[in-house]
């Protein structure tokens, strides 16, 4: 792995983003690549405290223009990280009455500038269920159709980001139970395949 490796991990609330990329960050420590984790909207709100906020849901309720000011303070943050690999956390969009709002705009993918992006998918039926038994965080209940709407939402979106940067994208199953098979497929697709058996090897 020649440079250094700034991940955007994406998918729709209660996917498993945050469990698996938490592994995945695990895994590649282990293999000696020193990795940090950052979850977008918590730079945010860090950012946003300076400025007096007391409370994360505050945030929504700001100008746009706010807010945008906010994400931009938060991407310029992250692009200044310096680790062998950044993993970012974040969301690919929001649901609004006016439609889908991108949390990647072009505005900050350019300040990003991301090496990779891994969107995580699962069965709609296990999102909806982890959405449930989840009882650390509220989550919007939804329909199996309506999960499914937002995957295939998801997949427009990140093929999108890919275009528009030149990184590529992989999209990774979280199976039930199986989070170190999610885990190891990131690794596996920011380290080029390199799980570590080929250095001991040679
Ligand atoms: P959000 O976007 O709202 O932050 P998230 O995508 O980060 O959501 P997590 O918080 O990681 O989702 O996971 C949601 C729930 O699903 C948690 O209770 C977690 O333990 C569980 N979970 C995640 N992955 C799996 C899996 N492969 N099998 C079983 N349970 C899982
Ligand atoms: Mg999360």
């Amino acid at each position: 792995m020649g440079e250094n490796k700034r991940a955007i991990i994406v998918g729709i609330p209660g996917v498993g983003k945050t469990t698996v990329i938490t592994r995945a960050a695990e895994i590649l420590s282990n293999r000696g690549y020193k990795t940090s984790v950052v979850v977008f909207g918590t730079v945010m709100f860090e950012e946003a405290k300076k400025q007096g906020l007391k409370d994360r849901d505050e945030m929504r309720k700001m100008s746009v223009e706010d807010q945008r000011r906010l994400q931009d303070t938060a991407a310029r943050r992250i692009a200044e990280m310096k680790d062998p690999v950044v993993l970012i956390d974040t969301h690919l969009f929001i649901n609004t009455r006016e439609g889908y709002y991108p949390g990647l705009p072009v505005r900050l993918l350019e300040i990003m500038r991301p090496t990779n992006f891994v969107m995580i998918a699962a069965d709609p039926g296990e999102i909806i269920n982890r959405r449930r038994t989840d009882s650390t965080r509220q989550r919007d209940v939804a329909s199996p159709e309506e999960i499914q709407h937002e995957l295939e939402i998801s997949k427009v979106m990140v093929a999108s980001c890919s275009i528009l940067t030149g990184s590529p994208f992989v999209i990774v199953m979280n199976r039930e139970g199986k989070i170190d098979e999610a885990a190891s497929n990131i690794a596996k697709a920011l380290t080029g395949g390199d799980d570590g058996e080929r250095k001991k090897n040679e």
